[in-house]
């Protein structure tokens, strides 16, 4: 037996796990959202505001689509020419060129190189959000913003690295089985840590002051049944006018997370149905849905890499002799990006129908379908989003259910409670 036919097994076992909770977790019965309920919402919503968010997303596709095919091209030339691994052995020399080095200071090297390709998109991206007054962010306070999130990114995947060819190193036949728990360990330590280590790197966070608000909220979650010390509110509007809500974290770091300017823009009954939607999230644990998911997808995406790694073609291409060394980065990241694109779909649409089952759970929970519509009505054009995106968006990278379809649901909800 060899050690290719042990991870084929791992393999065939962890997508057999993943398609088994995929099944059982995922909530696949969507409730109804007719589209003649979601035609008439549409009708009903100002023409005016309507073509500003769809003026909005116009002028926001070139920079979006141009900065992920430049990112894409970037990492498929530094993975799939020698270029990466070159790149990879000029970043260590200076340190020694050993094995840490090069991963250390290679994985930083190509990483940047592949970010500063697509900062031109990113930052034309900012110049739109600004003019169409969505977000109030210098842009000195968006640089900040950009070196910041490379930071963490920086930290966490150099972490990463080392440990990934400590164990190359350590366990050269087997490193694929000790790596692809390592990884899984990884997502679910990053749902603990992330509400408490990463977030307050960009927000504050303070708990919501006493208030009837406050008091009604705490109110809900109990008469949910649903543990919540606290509902934090995170000081947005210091980037954005944007409102919004999201609930992180898992076990004793789990939080309910409300934007201050959803408080300023929001009556309070349209904050309880939020909330209430969040709470349908906690309900359900779709984190913990989601960090299993992404463990187990994660953990079956490094077996596949060890897998791809023995084809002779590919590590020829990219001027490496092996997947396991550290000239390699650029090769993995590329392969890691072009099954982050192929999977984005099937990501959107289980957020899709999680985030509708968190919608039913909020019209049931308040048993209030007209604020819940008037609360999707404000977030659509506060947010700018478009109530009724073309198709081919929608499918390809939209996590929620459109503006006019959560708006439909409720209205079926309505007829149904009536
Ligand atoms: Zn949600």
């Amino acid at each position: 037996m060899t050690y290719r036919f042990w991870a084929a097994c791992a393999l065939a076992v962890l997508v057999v796990a993943l398609i088994g909770v995929a099944a059982a977790l995922i909530p696949w019965h969507k409730p109804p959202a007719p589209r003649a309920d979601q035609l008439a919402a549409l009708g009903q919503l100002p023409a005016e505001q309507v073509a500003k968010a769809r003026a909005f997303h116009s002028a926001l596709r070139p920079p979006l689509y141009g900065g992920l095919a430049a990112g894409l091209l970037a990492t498929l030339v530094l993975g799939l020419t020698p270029l990466g691994a070159a790149l990879v052995s000029l970043a260590g020399r200076p340190f020694g060129g050993n094995w840490v080095a090069q991963a250390l200071f290679g994985g930083l090297a190509v990483t940047l190189l592949a970010e500063l390709v697509t900062l031109p998109f990113a930052g034309w991206r900012h110049t739109i959000v600004v003019r169409y007054g969505i977000s109030t962010q210098s842009w000195g306070s968006w640089a900040v913003d950009v070196a910041k999130s490379y930071a963490v990114g920086a930290v966490i995947g150099g972490l990463a690295l080392i440990g990934f060819y400590t164990v190359v190193r350590f366990a050269p036949r087997w490193w694929w089985a000790f790596a692809a728990a390592g990884a899984a360990g990884l997502v679910v330590l990053l749902s603990f840590v992330v509400p408490v280590l990463v977030e307050p790197v960009f927000n504050k966070f303070t708990p919501m002051p006493e208030s009837p608000l406050r008091t009604a909220l705490l109110a809900v979650a109990e008469r949910d049944g649903v543990g919540v010390r606290d509902v934090l509110v995170a000081d947005a509007s210091r980037r954005t006018r944007a409102v919004n809500a999201y609930v992180s974290g898992l076990g004793p770091t789990r939080r309910i997370v409300v934007y201050d300017t959803m408080l300023r823009e929001a009556t309070p009954d349209e904050v309880v149905s939020v909330v209430a939607h969040e709470l349908g999230h906690a309900k359900h644990n779709d984190v913990r849905t989601g960090t299993l998911l992404g463990a187990l997808g994660t953990a079956a995406g490094v077996i596949a890499l060890y897998l791809l790694g023995s084809w002779a073609g590919l590590l020829r291409l990219a001027g490496i002799t092996s997947i396991g060394e550290p000239r390699a980065i650029g090769l993995v990241l590329a392969l890691a990006a072009v099954a982050g694109l192929a999977g984005g779909p099937a990501q959107a649409f289980v957020s899709r129908r999680i985030e509708a089952r968190a919608d039913e759970h909020a019209l049931q929970l308040t048993g209030d379908p007209a604020t819940f519509e008037a609360m999707q009505w404000r977030l659509s054009s506060v947010n700018l989003s478009d109530p009724d995106p073309p198709a081919w968006e929608y499918v390809l990278s939209a996590s929620h259910p459109s503006t006019v379809e959560r708006m439909a649901a409720a209205r079926a909800y309505a007829r149904g409670a009536r």
